[in-house]
């Protein structure tokens, strides 16, 4: 049995991790689910991860991936103190998690990281996706690291600001005529039609994965405590 798996959300059949983002049985999304068997856990798992390097692969064991080829570059984002906004605020610990440190300025280089280091292993040459201009940064951006070609398509409504940072990191970006839901149609099209990896849907179980990330830093960064409570502004849910 290996370190993870797929498996279907709906009727729970489940398969080898590869490339597949639906169930082939009933058309439901596939998740990854992990066997820890006889890894580490407890106090030795928090060891191994706090002796791990300063980015989000430092939670490697608790992802679907195998050698990551990106260090240093995403995660392990700074949980600063926010003691004035706190008080304003009438709350005692308040802490902002700074997730803008990331090489295209958001929390989207953590899914993306995890869903380009998938790209890779499967041996995908090119990533893409539909974006507003956040998830193109982000994928630019991981291209950029892992030397993959970047194509992400925008609706032609996108402010031309949102479009510096996918150029900068060398994105090919397709402007196309129509709203959000007809761009991400075209790219599902065009996913059938060549081999590239699509971020948000192509690798949708593995881009998922990302997200927890940022909980597990904001925990370990408190000393293994989980906070009270938590304030997400993220678009996606995941
Ligand atoms: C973030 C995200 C997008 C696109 O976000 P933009 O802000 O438009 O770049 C699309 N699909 C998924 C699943 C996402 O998480
Ligand atoms: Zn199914």
């Amino acid at each position: 049995m290996s370190r993870y798996s797929l498996r279907c959300r709906v009727c729970q059949a489940s398969g080898s991790a590869d490339d597949r983002h639906t169930c082939a049985a009933c058309l439901g999304p596939l998740e990854v689910v992990y066997d820890l068997g006889s890894g580490p856990r407890g106090r030795e798992l928090r060891r191994e991860i706090e002796s791990g390097p300063p980015d989000l692969w430092r939670y490697r064991r608790l992802l679907p991936v195998e050698q990551p080829a990106d260090p240093g570059a995403v995660g392990w984002t700074p949980l600063q103190r926010a003691a004035r906004l706190g008080a304003r605020l009438g709350l005692r610990d308040l802490y902002l998690k700074n997730d803008t440190v990331n090489p295209s300025l958001s929390f989207k280089d953590r899914v993306v990281a995890v869903a380009a280091q998938k790209a890779r292993e499967f041996g995908y040459r090119t990533i893409a996706c539909a974006s507003t201009g956040n998830l193109a940064g982000a994928v630019a951006a991981a291209a950029a690291r892992l030397g993959l070609e970047a194509v992400v398509f925008v609706p032609s409504s996108i402010e031309p600001a949102k479009l510096t940072v996918p150029r900068i990191y060398g994105a090919r970006v397709f402007t196309v005529e129509g709203t959000y839901d007809e761009v991400n149609r075209l790219c599902a099209q065009i996913a059938d039609d060549r081999r590239w990896a699509f971020v948000n849907f192509t690798l949708r179980p593995y881009y998922v994965e990302g997200s927890k990330t940022l909980l597990f830093e904001t925990a370990e960064q408190l000393g293994w405590r989980l906070p009270d409570a938590l304030v997400v502004p993220i678009a996606s849910g995941a």
